[in-house]
């Protein structure tokens, strides 16, 4: 049976940056995982899907549903997706057996100020309906297994935080050499090339 690993939080908080290290990490670990991106899913799963609460509940309890078919199988399932309501994300706690949370904690004015994709200023001049943190709520977690706060930690510190939770549970197995690896030296563009030799590349 596998686990869940289900980033959440604003837009910009480090869900993509931690899911993606974390990830490439498991494999180098030789056990089986699948990274389900939230955009990724939408483009290729949910594109009827919108933005009211109720489509993204949806949304939300598909990626379960398809981790829970994963984690029957043995196959890990690294989630990096918003997933802001608090009832959504507990219905897929109580579907999933090993279900891990992390939450990407980061103030909406760091990751305003990130605007790593320039969706917050389209949010504010109105061009984005319904956007998380500015026009749609983001409940904050009240039962995280793990929290990153992403505006104090070093990428570095939260992904080997979320690397020791998921050793000190048995669902990982320790590496000598994880203490002398520094996440925050692989660039973006790294880590996605090494994605793309994964086969991530044309879902895109
Ligand atoms: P999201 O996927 O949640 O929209 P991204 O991962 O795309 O967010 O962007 C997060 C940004 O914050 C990146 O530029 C990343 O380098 C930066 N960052 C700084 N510290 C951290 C940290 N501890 N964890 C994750 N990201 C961090």
């Amino acid at each position: 049976m596998g686990f869940t690993l289900w980033f959440t939080g604003l837009s910009g908080a480090g869900k993509s940056t931690l899911s993606m290290h974390v990830y490439l990490e498991i494999r180098r670990r030789m056990l089986k995982a699948e990274l389900l991106d939230g955009d990724l899913i939408r483009t290729n799963f949910s594109s009827e899907l919108g933005f009211s609460r109720e489509h993204r509940d949806l949304n939300v309890r598909r990626i379960g549903f398809i981790s829970h078919l994963l984690n029957k199988n043995g196959v890990n399932s690294v989630v990096a997706a918003i997933a802001p309501f608090e009832q959504a994300r507990e219905q897929n706690r109580k579907l999933l057996d090993n279900y891990v949370e992390v939450w990407c904690k980061c103030p909406l004015e760091v990751v305003e100020a990130r605007d790593v994709k320039g969706l917050y200023a389209r949010a504010r001049a109105g061009e984005i309906a319904a956007f998380t943190g500015i026009s749609s709520p983001y409940e904050a977690p009240l039962n995280a297994d793990i929290v990153c706060e992403t505006d104090r930690e070093t990428v570095t510190a939260s992904v080997r935080k979320v690397l020791c939770a998921l050793e000190e549970r048995g669902f990982l197995p320790k590496a000598d050499d994880c203490e002398r690896s520094d996440y925050s030296k692989f660039d973006e563009q790294a880590w996605r090339l090494r994605l793309a030799e994964l086969g991530y590349a044309k879902q895109r």
